[in-house]
């Protein structure tokens, strides 16, 4: 028996193979989970599609930008139908912010700057939430899993509106895990470590934080895809049956280190 058979679970934020939500659907897969993707737009429904292609059985994949709220209402009808009308596990794994406002100094970021990667960034880990809830009550409840990175509490040059963005991501988890926890629904974050993917490549100066990590993280190195799509799945599954709440760091030990 695998540990998540007869499970099911929405995983977003798929661009490529390098993306963490990738490694996360992995995870969730080799375990025995049932899984579904979505992408943001048709520019990536080819790439996400080939992807699902490559799994046995195709992964099924919906349109769903988190941002609109009828792509997210639709998504989760589409969702339930595929699934018999519940979902146990969310993957919430999006963020977006100009590349303008992750260089130079935070005091030039734009109204217009912040409240885009506030929507996208943030605002969607409730969207996609309000959308999933009548699923996972159905299931008798559910977990979900955020992504989030020390730059939300520590001051982190370059990271910028993306700190702002995941010190809120992080508040409104814990908020999102008070208010839906009387419904049996768990609500926590993996803060990774920097990994090279799409996303880690719009900030400037990125692989020169991998070198800094790599030199001071306890375990002397970054961490891969593939260990934070394996916390994803702890904290997806029943193993993490009491956390709620929570943000579990998965950084080879960097965030315990004061120089
Ligand atoms: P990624 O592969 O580029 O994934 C980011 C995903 O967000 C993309 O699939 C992107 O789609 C999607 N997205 C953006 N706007 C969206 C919208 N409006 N609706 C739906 N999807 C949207 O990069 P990643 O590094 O795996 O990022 C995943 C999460 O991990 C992010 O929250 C990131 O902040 C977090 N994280 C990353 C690192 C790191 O070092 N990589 C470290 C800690 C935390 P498009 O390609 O269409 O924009």
């Amino acid at each position: 028996m695998g540990l998540l058979d007869g499970k099911t679970a929405l995983v977003t934020g798929v661009a490529n193979k390098d993306s963490i939500a990738w490694a996360a659907t992995r995870s969730l897969l080799d375990h025995g989970a049932r899984v579904a993707l979505t992408y943001q737009n048709e520019r990536l429904e080819s790439r996400v599609r080939a992807l699902a292609a490559e799994c046995d059985p195709p992964l099924p994949c919906f349109q769903m930008d988190a941002t609109i709220e009828e792509d997210v209402t639709r998504a989760f009808e589409a969702i339930g139908k595929e699934f018999g009308g519940r979902l146990d596990m969310v993957v919430h794994s999006i963020a977006f912010a100009r590349k303008e406002d992750l260089a130079g100094g935070i005091v030039e970021t734009s109204a217009d700057g912040f409240k885009l990667a506030q929507e996208v960034s943030t605002y969607t880990l409730i969207s996609l939430m309000r959308g999933a809830l009548p699923l996972m009550q159905a299931a008798g409840g559910g977990s979900a899993v955020t992504l989030s990175y020390l730059g939300g509490e520590r001051v982190v040059p370059n990271y910028n509106v993306m700190g702002l963005c995941k010190a809120s991501l992080e508040s409104a988890m814990r908020y999102l895990a008070w208010d839906l926890g009387k419904h049996n629904v768990r609500v926590n974050a993996v803060s990774a470590g920097p990994v090279k993917t799409l996303a880690a490549r719009g900030i400037s100066g990125f692989s020169g934080m991998l070198d800094y990590v790599a030199q001071k993280a306890p375990l002397g190195r970054n961490v891969t895809q593939e260990e934070v799509g394996n916390a994803c799945l702890f904290l997806l599954s029943p193993l993490s049956s009491g956390i709620t709440g929570e943000v579990l760091y998965v950084d080879a030990g960097y965030h315990i280190m004061g120089m």
